[in-house]
Formats: C-alpha cells, structure tokens, sequence
C-alpha cells in the first residue's frame, strides 16, 4: 500500500477524499470535530511538503442532485480553517475549481453531483481533472462505491492511503489478530438499513449483540411487539428475522423503552407492552440500561457503533450515557467507531478510557467482519 511519504509533493496537487461527515448542531455549527482533527494530518503533510490540496467529502444525505444549504459543506470551514491554521477556499461548483500550490481548497458536498452515488465515471474524471495524485482518505466512507472514492481510483491517477487510512488499518489489524472473548457489541443508531445488513455478519463476530436504536424498533417489530409510531422498516423484516434466527440467544433487546407519547408528553418509561399507538420510542429504558451494563462488565472486548437513543436531545440521552460509561469502566478492551457515537462518547466526557475509536461507523463494521471496502481496494490494503 502506498501512503503519503512515497510522493515527492513539491509542486503537486492532491485530491483527498476526506471524511468530514461531521455531526451537526440544529444551527448547523460544527457538534463534534474528532473527524476533522483527524483529516487534518494529510492535508498538513502535502502543505509541508510543498503541494496543495482539494478537499472532497460528503456530509449528510441531502437528495442526490439537489442542492440543500443545510448541507453545505461551507458550514465546516471556520472551524475547520481554525483547525488547519490555514486558511480554506470553497468552491461551489467543481467548474473553474482549479487549485495552486500551497492553497486548500474544499469543494461542496460531493452529494450534491449527480452520479456520486452510483459511482458515475463522467463525474469521478471531473473531479479527477482538478489534480495530480488521489489520496484515499475517508476511512468512514471506504465501504461505499461512490464516485469520489472508487471512482476516484479508476481514473489512471497515482493513488495512496492517506496519514489517517493507514493509521486506521495499522491499529485494527493489530486488533483483528487478538480479539479476546466474550466480545460483545452494541449496535444502535437510527433506521438505516445498511446497518441491519451488517448485524447479519456481526451475528457471526460477536458472542452477545446488545441493540439499541431504531435498528431495535425493527427487530421488535419482526418479534411481533407493537412499536408505536417509532422509526422502523417494516420493509426489512425478512432482515430481521434472519437476523433473530441466526443470534437466538445471544442477541438482547431492550425490555423497557423511553417514548414521547402521541400528545407530546415528553420522557415516559414503560415496557414494551405499554406501548400505544402514536408513541414514538427514543431511548432504552433504565432496566434495560442495566441489564445491559451488567453484560458489558463481563466482556473481555467491547465493539460499540450507534448510540441507543436520541442522545442529542434529553431526556433521551440517559441509555446512550450510561453505555457509554459502562463501556469505559468495563475492565475490557474497548473499540468505538461512528461519528455519532464519538460524539456521544465526548458528551459522556469518557473518550479517554476508551481504548481504541475509529472514525468508522459502518467501514469499521464491515471491516471487522472482514469484508473487503470498496474503497481501500485500488489501495492494495
Ligand atoms: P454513528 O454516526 O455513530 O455511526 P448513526 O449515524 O448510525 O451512528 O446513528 C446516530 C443517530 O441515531 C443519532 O443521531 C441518534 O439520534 C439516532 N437514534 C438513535 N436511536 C434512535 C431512535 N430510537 N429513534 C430515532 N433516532 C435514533
Ligand atoms: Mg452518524
């Protein structure tokens, strides 16, 4: 695999395919920096070593082709400028984007193109033709077949990891190699159904599977219990219930919830059979957080990815936060990935007893049940 250090950057532009997905607050502001501290590194080395660099990311799931302001990119770059100590210039068309040398330059929402996400040649070359060398290095987005990310790699570029893809893949394959058992995950998260896919393999990895979220909805749904007005895909159930039968026995399921009921009243905890029509689940409910605890304290390796409520919002974030510090002071060894879930991790002020966090949520998934990432392929990795 080719990183970084194998370029001469002097008079060279990148096209860094960086993940800056980052969790948003309802003003649109910057909620949670971890994934733009970690792509800074590259774009710090090519500067260095006397390149320039294009930005391209995703952010959101805006409606492919439209053109939706809440998901402007532009919203990154004050923090993200501060960060860098450098400033950013934003193009909001890939036309005339043309980039120099010793200049950043961050492009609008690769979402917003029509053909990123069927991974459109046409567009993978437009990008292409605003540089010299293709960075792969959005971890988090390497398990998709996007036109900024397998598209990129097709279109006769060099191409290399990026300081942040390599970093990724040194530490998880030295995990890979020593998983200890019982490992238990939690898996949460809202409805998407990419990641009711991933629990069918994480069914195999996995000894317990703890499940929180919208993801839960749908599994309580095929268990046959009425979930109210929640988030669900009643479109998955033949998912789930591969799922149910593949994990019988080790996969948990909350047994009391915390709803907002139909005539708004906020914060209510009940069990499953309480639930009404019109209620809308939006956390575990105590019990089950401790149940839960109780299960995470006997593990010797911990996998979590999705928080297990509307963490953003009280009084929906107590299942998520006392997850978050049942896996910080289990005596296991600890690996936490998903922009979200970091995020939650922070708000729970225990980022620094975790053991390992990767910026993946899905990748990081996918990765560990040892599928091959569209997105590393052209790597070599
Ligand atoms: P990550 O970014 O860590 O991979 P996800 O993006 O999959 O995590 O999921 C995080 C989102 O899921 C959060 O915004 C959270 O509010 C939402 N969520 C969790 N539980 C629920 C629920 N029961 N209903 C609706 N949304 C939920
Ligand atoms: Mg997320």
């Amino acid at each position: 695999m080719k990183t970084l250090a194998d370029f001469d950057w002097r008079g060279k532009i990148a096209i860094i395919r960086a993940d800056l997905n980052v969790p948003q607050t309802a003003n649109g502001e910057v909620a949670d920096d971890t994934r733009l501290v970690a792509a800074s590194g590259s774009v710090r080395t090519i500067l260095n070593g006397g390149g320039g660099v294009v930005l391209l990311s995703h952010l959101g799931r805006p409606q492919e082709g439209k053109i939706e302001k809440e998901f402007s990119l532009e919203s990154i770059v004050p923090a993200f400028s501060l960060l860098l100590q450098h400033p950013i210039r934003f193009a909001p068309t890939l036309e005339n984007a043309g980039p120099a040398v010793g200049e950043v330059l961050l492009l609008e929402n690769t979402r917003f193109n029509v053909g990123e996400k069927n991974d459109d040649g046409n567009l993978a070359r437009r990008y292409a033709a605003l540089g010299d060398i293709f960075v792969m290095d959005a971890f988090a987005s390497a398990h998709r077949a996007e036109a900024s990310v397998t598209g990129l790699a097709r279109c006769g570029l060099p191409v290399c990891a990026g300081g942040l893809v390599e970093a990724e893949l040194n530490g998880l394959t030295r995990i890979v190699g020593q998983i200890e058992r019982p490992l238990v995950g939690i898996f949460g998260g809202a409805k998407i159904s990419t990641k009711l896919a991933v629990l069918q393999h994480m069914a195999e990895l996995c000894d317990t599977l703890l499940i929180g979220g919208g993801m839960a909805n749908t599994l309580l749904l095929a268990q046959g219990y009425n979930v109210g007005a929640s988030l669900v895909q009643e479109d998955m159930q033949a998912e789930a219930q591969a799922v149910l039968s593949a994990t019988q026995g080790r996969l948990v399921l909350p047994q009391d919830v915390v709803i907002q009921t139909a005539d708004g009243t906020a914060g209510q905890q009940c069990t499953l059979e309480q639930i009404n029509r019109g209620d809308v689940i939006l956390d575990i409910g105590s019990a089950s957080s401790q149940h839960y605890s109780a299960i995470i304290k006997q593990a010797k390796t911990i996998l979590w990815n999705g928080p297990v409520g509307l963490f953003e919002q009280e009084p929906y974030a107590a299942g998520t936060n006392a997850i978050a510090h049942a896996v910080a002071t289990a005596p296991a060894y600890s690996l936490v990935g998903g922009a979200d879930t970091i995020a939650a991790v922070r708000a729970a002020e225990v980022t620094e007893q975790i053991n390992y966090i990767s910026t993946g949520g899905g990748a990081l998934l996918e990765y560990l049940a040892g599928k091959t990432l569209p997105g590393l392929v052209a790597l070599g990795a």
